[in-house]
């Protein structure tokens, strides 16, 4: 029935390039994936996204289903036909912003019970929820629902909560199966109400462990055994060390199938997407181009600037030299910083224009430079020009 497939086409050293085959299109890997959380990524139309070169969206199951409802996105057709995005989407469990954004949360063996953050409504969001919310929504890559730990925590605390985590990855795949199941070869149909809006979705387990190897590498071994299409890295860039993060990656990503995708969650600068496409990582995804665009931070080939300062109040360079994007061959630091201080809509489509386009290319790069064999070189001159 599923017609998600992955292939690695080229190595070298950890690193991988690869093709993603959705239903909605194929993914060439290393993979950025802008966040559209309303099912709009803030300041861009898909337009945008599409000359961009983007391939694949997120979208996050939490606010979609407070508002407008799953419901009423399955009755439009679905996600895609709702938003009018005909390439892959991946959405969320809705665990993360049920840890980071709603009122009143508490977690037990069931699920997380949690308010809504816009009207205070009760809600469980438990993994067989997680999983129908997201088969209402037929994204073409569903994720489990995982307990999110804070950082730092006890060993004891993490392999409590790594122990929950993969219960619930079994119950998510046990509703997953059944629901991919009853819906036969109709483009839909209904088990106990929910509709699989999209019969060739496919569902990524998560590695949980916090900063513990033998935690991770337990809960790698134990996910895999449960089976999913592909597997992802969660619990990662929550205040630990850096160095501590790109450790625990590469140590995680060995204890993953070699031909599935490796997601790794939340993560990065430009920086972390190297050091973790070095350590065998495939898809990512990061609110930091689009969000730090709209408070005026662009990142650039020669690093970070905020366009609000005063030393580019008439400095008439694009804001990156390097870069051919719409933004940098329109348009002077001088004018994005007058958008920026004026509160001017454009700043923060132009901005993220530039962000986004700055994080794909750098991943078209990362593909080019693993297709050639090149990668560590290409490695060592992105670090080195950027000190
Ligand atoms: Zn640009």
């Amino acid at each position: 029935m599923s017609t998600f497939s992955f292939r690695v086409t080229h190595t070298d050293g950890a690193a991988r390039r690869g093709v993603l085959t959705t239903a909605h299109g194929v993914v060439e890997t290393p993979a950025f994936m802008p966040v559209g959380t309303q099912g709009a990524v803030k300041g861009v139309t898909h337009r945008d996204l599409e000359s961009l070169g983007a391939e694949i969206l997120l979208s996050n199951t939490y606010h979609l289903y407070l508002r407008p409802g799953d419901d009423l996105i399955a009755r439009r057709g679905g996600l895609h036909r709702f938003i009018g995005w005909s390439r892959p989407i991946l959405t969320d469990s809705g665990g993360y912003q049920v840890f980071s954004l709603a009122a009143r949360r508490t977690i037990d063996e069931s699920g997380a019970h949690f308010r809504s953050h816009l009207d205070g409504s009760a809600h469980l969001l438990t993994p067989e929820k997680a999983t129908d919310i997201q088969s209402q929504l037929g994204s073409d890559v569903a994720m489990v629902l995982d307990e999110c730990m804070a950082y730092p925590a006890e060993r004891d605390v993490a392999r409590t909560s790594m122990e929950r985590t993969l219960r619930w990855a079994r119950r998510a795949r046990d509703r997953f199966l059944t629901l991919q199941g009853a819906s036969g070869s109709a483009r839909s149909s209904a088990a106990d109400g929910v509709l699989v809006t999209n019969p060739c979705q496919a569902q990524f387990g998560i590695v949980q462990g916090s900063i513990f190897p033998e935690l991770r590498e337990e809960s790698a071994r134990r996910t895999v055994d449960i089976g999913f299409e592909a597997y992802a890295i969660g619990g990662l860039s929550v205040g630990e060390p850096i160095d501590v993060m790109h450790e625990i990656v590469g140590r995680t990503a060995r204890c993953l199938p070699p031909d599935r995708p490796r997601y790794l969650m939340g993560t990065g600068t430009p920086d972390d997407l190297i050091e973790a496409v070095a350590r065998g990582v495939d898809m990512f995804d990061c609110v930091l181009p689009t969000r730090n665009a709209r408070n005026g931070q662009l990142f650039t080939s020669e690093g970070r600037i905020n366009i609000k300062n005063a030393q580019y109040a008439e400095d008439d360079r694009p804001p990156d030299p390097a870069c051919d994007c719409y933004t940098c061959r329109n348009f002077s630091r001088s004018y994005l910083r007058h958008l920026f201080l004026a509160g001017e809509m454009n700043a923060a489509t132009l901005n993220t224009l530039h962000n986004l386009s700055f994080y794909l290319d750098t991943l078209r790069r990362i593909r080019e430079a693993i297709a050639f064999g090149q990668f560590e070189s290409f490695r060592v001159e992105y670090v080195r020009r950027r000190q």
